[in-house]
């Protein structure tokens, strides 16, 4: 018996010994997840401050030719055909950061897991994060779901997250990137926002993505639609069946349900200025024409004897998304300012996140809500569905 135990144990040992002592480091480091996206950090950067506790390998972008290997700091600055490296020029387009062990990369004091592409550009550099899917979600969903949420809710949210990253990233092949890490794509905010819980509804939701037709479904969401989603076909065109009108009686809770604001006729027209319409006073603002879930289409402006029209998307990206929280709204004219009041916050399309809490609360699995949000979208795996 004593014999066996010895066996079991050198056995043991012997596999440890080469776990540790005989696979080089860099095994671990070229170990890739399946399925990788590139998201863009940060786009016309003049300089960029890059450091990672094990040194950092610089090798040319889409090659494995080392240019360099550095210590911890990296002072990463464009110059004309050339990218300056702690001063040291290197005359290649781009480069990739790979962290020397298996680590993390600090990029101008956020962390980020996988690697950094470089890329020198007429107008400065683009930072590019190459990265596992699922270790983009665990910096995607803190950022775009309050972390206590219930977890069918987050759930929802990691998997409607995965598949609109998976979405893009197989339609952009050929692009340097495929997602942005703000809100025009979804938020990400690296390894420095990864927290315990939301991590916890990705890692629960591994892989699962919401399909249609055999295709990954775009799963946009947004905050709160106000009564009613919207179809993509009304917000930005094309046809998704899972991506249309539905109505939603889950996000009353929501603080962005209902919202009214006043904004001064001045403030309008300086901030239309600035985005390079020329008016030069505002004397009445009419509603224009609804999609069917009642959101605007355009705004028609009179100044002097002159009518401007204006689409509604334009109009609140020129006064801003934050403060014209939708495009269903109501506008009354006051001696000195303007009353907007509305409903939902975000551009209304897919998942209402609101609405997923409100779910949530009552009891719903995650599958009821996507079911709700992306009707007809059905559950799969991401990597059976891509081959
Ligand atoms: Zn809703």
């Amino acid at each position: 018996m004593k014999k066996v135990t010895s066996v079991i144990i050198i056995f043991l040992a012997g596999i440890l010994c080469f776990r540790f002592f005989l696979v080089p480091p860099s095994t671990y480091i070229t170990k890739k997840e399946p399925f990788m996206v590139r998201v863009r950090l940060l786009k016309s950067s003049d300089k960029i401050d890059i450091s990672s506790l094990s040194g950092c390998k610089v090798v040319k972008k889409g090659t494995d030719i080392i240019l360099g290997n550095y210590g911890k700091d990296l002072s990463v600055r464009p110059e004309e055909r050339s990218i300056l490296i702690n001063d040291q020029k290197l005359s290649v387009g781009g480069v990739t950061i790979i962290p020397k062990k298996k680590d993390t990369l600090l990029v101008n004091k956020t962390r980020y897991r996988g690697e950094i592409n470089i890329l020198n550009t007429p107008s400065g550099l683009d930072v590019i994060n190459v990265v596992g899917l699922e270790n983009y979600l665990k910096g995607v969903v803190p950022r775009e779901m309050n972390r206590f949420w219930p977890m069918a809710a987050m759930q929802a949210q990691a998997i409607a997250s995965r598949s609109f990253a998976a979405g893009k990233a197989l339609g952009r092949t050929k692009e340097e990137y495929d997602i942005r890490a703000d809100t025009f794509s979804q938020v990400y905010g690296g390894r420095s926002s990864e927290r315990w819980r939301s991590t916890k509804a990705v890692v629960g939701t591994k892989d699962k993505v919401l399909v249609y037709d055999g295709e990954v479904v775009p799963a946009y969401f947004h905050s709160c639609c106000g009564g009613y989603t919207r179809d993509v076909s009304e917000a930005w065109g094309g046809r998704q069946k899972p991506l249309k009108k539905v109505r939603c009686e889950y996000c009353k809770l929501s603080p962005h349900f209902r919202w009214r604001i006043k904004i001064p006729q001045k403030e309008i027209q300086e901030k239309l200025n600035k985005k390079g319409y020329s008016i030069e006073r505002i004397d009445d603002i009419i509603e224009g024409e609804r999609d069917t879930s009642g959101r605007m289409k355009y705004l028609r402006i009179k100044s002097g004897n002159r009518w401007f029209e204006i689409k509604v998307d334009e109009f609140r990206s020129a006064v801003g998304s934050r403060t014209i929280k939708s495009s269903n709204f109501h506008i009354k004219k006051y001696p000195r300012f303007y009353l907007f009041s509305g409903y939902g916050w975000g551009h209304g399309v897919g998942m209402c996140q609101w609405g997923a809490l409100g779910m949530a609360l009552k009891r719903n699995s995650k599958e009821k809500i996507l079911d709700k949000y992306y009707p007809g979208a059905e559950i799969k795996e991401l990597s059976k569905v891509v081959k």
